[in-house]
C-alpha cells in the first residue's frame, strides 16, 4: 500500500519534471517551469521519508537543512556574471551524489548481478568524472585556478586513465563482493580522470564543458536510480542527460567548434592566433554623436555581449531603448546563441531589466533585418559580430554564425578600449567605414548617451 503510494508519487513527480522542462524552453514560461520542477523535487524528497524501514532520518534531515540553507543563501546572493561557476559547482554536487550512492552500495555489498553492477559502475565512473571535472571548472571560472595546464602527452594520459578506470570497473562487475581496495582505486582513478580531462581547457570554454558534464551527471543519476529502484531518479537523470547533450551540441554548433575539439585540442584567448591581418583604422565617436544618430534613426538594433554583462549595464540599456522609443524610434534586441559566457546569458539579463520578450530576437529571426536598420548598437559584444567568421578561412572563428551588424547603415560599438573578445582575434567590423567606436565602460557610456538623448528631447 505504502509502496504503491510512493511509486505513484514518483511517477507524478517525473511527469511534472518533464512538464517543467518543457515550460523552461520559452522565456515566457521559464520561471513557471523552474517553480514546478522545484515543487516536484520537494515532493519527491518528502515522499522518500515514507519508505518503510528507512533509517538515519535525523542525519537526512540535517543534510537537507544544511544543503538547503547553503543553496538558498548562494541562490539569493550570486551575481548574474557568477552564474556559470554556480551552475558548475551544483552540477558537480549532482555527479558526486550519484558516485557516492554507488560507493555506498558497493560498501554495503548491495549490488548483485551483472546488469545492476554494470550500471552502478558506469554511474560511479561518470558521476566521479562529472564531480571532479566540475570542481576544476568552478575553480577556473572563479579565478582560483588561473592557468590551463596541459601534460606533455595529454591525450595519451586521458586514454590511459580511461582504460584503467574501465579495467578496474570490470573487476568490480566480475566480483560479487569487490575488495575495498579495488573500489577505492577505481574511484581515485575516475576522479583523477575528471581532473586531467578538464584542466587543459581554458576558462572561456568552460560553459560548453559544464553543459557536457551536466549531461554526464544526468546519466550517472539515471544509472544509480536504476540501482536504487527509484523511477523518479531514473526519469530526472534521463531528462538532465538528454537536455544537457542537446545544449552541448547547440553551443558547439553556435561556436562552430566540434565538442571533441573543445575537449581534446583546446585553443583559447590570444593563443588562438591565426587569421589575416585587418586593415583600416578605428574611428572614435562621442556619446553626443551616438545619441544624435540614434535619436534620429528609424530603426536601431541593439547587440548585447559579454561586456554588457560585466558592466551590469542592462538596466541603463533598456532605459535608453525606452527613451528612443518615446521619440518614435523602433528599437529591438538581437541575441547571438553564445553571446556572453553561458547559453541564454543575454536573455536572462534583458529579462531582469524588464525588456519585453517580443523585443528580443534570435540570430535566425533578425539577421536579415540588419540591412534595413539605420543603426546597429553593439554593446560589449565582439566575436559574435566579427565578419571574418564569414570570410577568412584561416580565422579560428571561421564558420561561426554571426550577427550581421556590419550590414546596418551605421554601426556604433561600445567597449572600453582595444580589448579582444574571447577568441583573442581582431574584429574586422571595428575597422569598417560605417563603424564608429564609443569608448567607455558600457554602463557609463550608455548613461552619457541617455543624458544627451534627454537633452535632444528638451
Ligand atoms: P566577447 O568575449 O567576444 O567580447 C566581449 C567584449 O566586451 C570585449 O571585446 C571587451 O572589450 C568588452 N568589454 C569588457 N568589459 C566591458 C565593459 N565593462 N564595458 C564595455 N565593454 C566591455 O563577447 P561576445 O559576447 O561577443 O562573444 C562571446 C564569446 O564567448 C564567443 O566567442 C563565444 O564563442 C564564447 N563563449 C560563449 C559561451 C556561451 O555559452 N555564451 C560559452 C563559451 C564561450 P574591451 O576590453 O575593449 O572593453
Amino acid at each position: 500500500m505504502v509502496n504503491g503510494f510512493i511509486q505513484a508519487s514518483y511517477f507524478i513527480v517525473a511527469v511534472v519534471f518533464i512538464l517543467g522542462l518543457k515550460a523552461m524552453s520559452s522565456p515566457v514560461t521559464a520561471r513557471k517551469g523552474i517553480v514546478w520542477a522545484g515543487y516536484a523535487m520537494v515532493a519527491a524528497t518528502v515522499v522518500t521519508f515514507f519508505t518503510p524501514g528507512l533509517g538515519n532520518v535525523g542525519l537526512m534531515v540535517l543534510a537537507i537543512v544544511a544543503g538547503g540553507a547553503v543553496a538558498w543563501w548562494s541562490g539569493k546572493t550570486v551575481k548574474m556574471t557568477d552564474m556559470p561557476q554556480m551552475v558548475a559547482i551544483y552540477n558537480g554536487m549532482g555527479g558526486g551524489a550519484a558516485a557516492a550512492i554507488a560507493a555506498l552500495e558497493f560498501a554495503r555489498g548491495e549490488v548483485h548481478g551483472v546488469v545492476p553492477a554494470t550500471l552502478a559502475v558506469l554511474g560511479a565512473l561518470i558521476g566521479s568524472v562529472a564531480f571532479s571535472g566540475s570542481c576544476i571548472a568552478f575553480a577556473k571560472l572563479q579565478g582560483i585556478m588561473q592557468k590551463a595546464w596541459r601534460l606533455p602527452a595529454q591525450n595519451q594520459v586521458n586514454m590511459g586513465l580511461g582504460a584503467l578506470a574501465v579495467l578496474l570497473g570490470l573487476g568490480i562487475i566480475m566480483s560479487d563482493a569487490p575488495a575495498s581496495v579495488l573500489v577505492v582505486l577505481f574511484f581515485l582513478v575516475a576522479l583523477a580522470l575528471g581532473v586531467i580531462l578538464t584542466s587543459p581547457i581554458g576558462g572561456a570554454d568552460m560553459p560548453v564543458v559544464i553543459s557536457l558534464l551536466n549531461a554526464f551527471t544526468g546519466l550517472a543519476v539515471g544509472f544509480e536510480g536504476y540501482v536504487l529502484g527509484n523511477p523518479a531518479l531514473i526519469v530526472a537523470g534521463i531528462v538532465v542527460g538528454a537536455s544537457g547533450t542537446l545544449l552541448t551540441q547547440l553551443m558547439a554548433k553556435a561556436m562552430n567548434r566540434p565538442i571533441t575539439n573543445v575537449i581534446f585540442t583546446p585553443i583559447t584567448g590570444a593563443a588562438a592566433g591565426g587569421g589575416e591581418a585587418v586593415e583600416g583604422t578605428m574611428k572614435e565617436f562621442s556619446s553626443l554623436d551616438a545619441a544624435s544618430v540614434m535619436r534620429y534613426a528609424s530603426k536601431v538594433i541593439i547587440v548585447p555581449g559579454y561586456g554588457m554583462a560585466v558592466a551590469g549595464a542592462q538596466h541603463k540599456v533598456w532605459e535608453m531603448a525606452q527613451l528612443l522609443e518615446e521619440g518614435g524610434v523602433e528599437v529591438v534586441f538581437a541575441i547571438h546563441p553564445v553571446a556572453g559566457r553561458m547559453p541564454g546569458h543575454m536573455n536572462v539579463l534583458l529579462a531582469e531589466a524588464g525588456v519585453p520578450y517580443d523585443k528580443i530576437f534570435d540570430l535566425e529571426e533578425i539577421n536579415a533585418d540588419f540591412a534595413q536598420a539605420d543603426v546597429a548598437l553593439v554593446i560589449g559584444a565582439n566575436d559574435v559580430v566579427n565578419p571574418v567568421a564569414r570570410t577568412d578561412k584561416s580565422s579560428p572563428i571561421y564558420g561561426m554564425p554571426i550577427l550581421n551588424a556590419d550590414m546596418a547603415q551605421n554601426v556604433i560599438v561600445v567597449k572600453r578600449g582595444k580589448g579582444a573578445g574571447y577568441s583573442g582575434i581582431e574584429n574586422a567590423l571595428f575597422y569598417k567605414d560605417n563603424c564608429r567606436m564609443l569608448y567607455g565602460s558600457a554602463q557609463q557610456a550608455i548613461g552619457e548617451v541617455i543624458q544627451h538623448v534627454k537633452a535632444l528631447e528638451a
